[in-house]
């Protein structure tokens, strides 16, 4: 066993860092659900690079398809070019992704983050309808950029932006206040109210599934009335898919449970498969008004995330398997996390959708002693909510039931010893 030199990252980098410190040691390898530090431990990753690695570390049939392109000099780096790997991909996902689910949408290649995806559906949205302000939920994560920031619900993040983030006004999302009112009237009443105050919105952005804001789960019949809304009152309905897409919660986009055709779809995180970086803004056909240059990026072409995109696509989104085993998995920790929120009732409780599980406890500081002993224990499990009071579950989708099993054991041995 080595020992672990930790020192440079406090002393050069910024104090902006922030997984490291819940997770204090050096990584230096990694391969499907488990990654490897330098002293020799294994971790089991129920984090996936928080839902950037659906497919696990390293996956070796996109590894391969990654190596043979990089050792044939395919091109890297290809801005809004034509290239032969974006040809491959277009066809791809055109074949496997948007016929199959009857879906007519453009491609935009917006720039490789989540943030960019976000930041040009706002400005389409706006562009598209002339109007400027957007309908955004509580406890919504869009991404750290301006823009995206202003539809964003955590006041820490939002204060980071030090300049009034305007343009957006928040609705309660599902079940806002548990259930007791119908939240979602609200918000048609409102529109509907020429005293209430409320700008004609260009476009509501809304997540299926918080999962920043803690595993919130909208209901599909409230997306449903959501959809009916916005179109009858000729708003666009943007469906953040960056963390809850590539097949998070079941199916590839996570807003097929309610049967909904959102306007625009931002993709990010999982899409370029082996964790590099990539993203994909998709909307309605109509709705593609942008001049050439108007939205640009010097990284929207990185080809190897091309690649390793299309073999993804083509492996696992063939045909239901990989939907059909996230929606067992899911099941699987919904049980377990049952059976855990049966015994502390009153502490813990539960919710989830397919691989995306939260453990809430009552009391915030044992959602976070829970991670640190599962830490301990060598298991990677992040929290979120506007507390840090949910223990977030998101391993990779090609994860075993075995591997899934052991993580369950330790992370229930942690809520025994912290909640007994
Ligand atoms: N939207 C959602 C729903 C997200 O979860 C995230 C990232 N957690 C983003 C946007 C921003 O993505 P990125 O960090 O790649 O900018």
């Amino acid at each position: 066993m080595t020992t672990v030199e930790t020192d440079v990252f406090q002393t050069l980098e910024s104090e902006v860092r922030s997984y490291s410190r819940g997770w204090p040691t050096v990584f230096e390898s990694a391969s499907g659900s488990w990654l490897r530090s330098e002293d020799g431990k294994e971790y089991l990753d129920f984090f996936a690079g928080a839902g950037a690695l659906n497919y696990g570390h390293n996956n070796p049939i996109l590894k391969s398809a990654l190596i043979d392109y990089i050792a044939s000099d395919g091109i890297t780096h290809g801005l809004d070019m034509q290239t032969v790997a974006k040809r491959q991909l277009l066809e791809t996902f055109e074949s496997k992704i948007l016929a199959p689910r009857g879906l007519d949408y453009k491609v935009q290649f917006p720039g490789p983050t989540g943030t960019n995806s976000v930041e040009s559906a706002l400005k389409l949205a706006r562009k598209v309808t002339g109007r400027s302000s957007i309908i955004n939920f509580t406890n919504a994560f869009h991404g750290m950029t301006l823009g995206a920031l202003s539809v964003t619900g955590n006041s820490m993040k939002r204060a980071g932006a030090g300049v009034p983030l305007v343009h957006a006004t928040p609705m309660p999302f599902d079940n806002y206040f548990d259930g007791v009112t119908e939240d979602f009237h609200w918000f048609s009443r409102v529109l509907d109210d020429s005293g209430s105050g409320l700008n004609r919105p260009a476009a509501v952005i809304v997540e299926t599934v918080q999962g920043e804001g803690g595993v919130n789960v909208a209901r599909p019949e409230w997306l449903k009335a959501l959809a009916t809304l916005c179109s009858e009152r000729e708003i666009l309905l943007i469906v953040d898919d960056v963390q809850m897409g590539c097949g998070r919660t079941g199916p590839f986009f996570s807003f097929e449970i309610a049967g909904i055709t959102p306007d625009i779809v931002t993709l990010s995180k999982s899409i370029g498969g082996y964790g590099l970086p990539m993203a994909l803004t998709l909307f309605k056909r109509e709705l593609d008004v942008w001049s050439p240059g108007e939205h640009n990026g010097t990284f929207r072409g990185n080809n190897p995330a091309f690649v390793t995109a299309n073999a993804a696509l083509d492996h696992y989104w063939s045909d239901e398997a990989l939907s059909e085993a996230t929606i067992a998995k899911g099941a699987r920790i919904a049980d377990a996390f049952t059976d855990l929120s049966n015994t502390f009732e009153g502490q813990v409780s539960t919710r989830g959708r397919g691989l995306v599980q939260g453990l809430v406890f009552a009391d915030p500081d044992k959602a976070s002693k829970v991670c640190g002993i599962a830490f301990d224990q060598g298991l990677l499990a992040e929290t979120s909510g506007p507390s840090d009071e949910v223990v977030k579950l998101l391993p990779p989708l090609t994860i075993t039931e075995d591997e899934l099993d052991h993580g369950l054991r330790i992370l229930a041995d942690a809520t025994h010893s912290v909640c007994s």
